[in-house]
């Protein structure tokens, strides 16, 4: 039996986010790559979170900046609140969420609305606003 996905979905790992951020499937839709890349914040798999994003925006990265950000902070919880788009058919996709975080002993409501483009079949992080 495998542990709770670390994404909050109550899916056990193995059957949730742990095929894609060890990329050994692509999540078919724009709502499985946000709980991946959620999930990837929780674990530090900051490979993950860079491929996962769009190359236009890649460059924008710093490794280290991301080790430090996901080793800062605890993620607690992740709530979907709405999709457009973003199906198996789509090529973009819009996803809003609600991220509980924790940092310093001190808890912090993420909530951003997403947008997500395919870029040779799978799917990848564009930008976000957040409010
Ligand atoms: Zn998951």
């Amino acid at each position: 039996m495998s542990r709770p996905c670390p994404c909050t979905s109550k899916l056990p790992f193995d059957r949730c986010c742990q095929p894609f951020v060890e990329g050994r499937k692509l999540p078919p839709t724009a709502a499985q790559l946000m709980r991946s890349r959620f999930t990837a914040y929780a674990l530090g798999k900051v490979d993950y979170l860079i491929e996962t994003t769009a190359s236009a925006k890649r460059a924008e990265l710093d490794r280290e900046e991301l080790a430090a950000y996901c080793a800062s902070i605890s993620c607690v919880g992740l709530k979907i609140v709405a999709t457009e788009q973003g199906g198996a058919a789509d090529e973009n996709g819009m996803v809003k969420f609600h991220a509980s975080l924790s940092s310093g002993g001190k808890r912090h409501l993420h909530v951003e609305r997403s947008t997500f483009v395919r870029e040779d079949g799978a799917w990848r992080y564009l930008d976000g606003e957040t409010n």
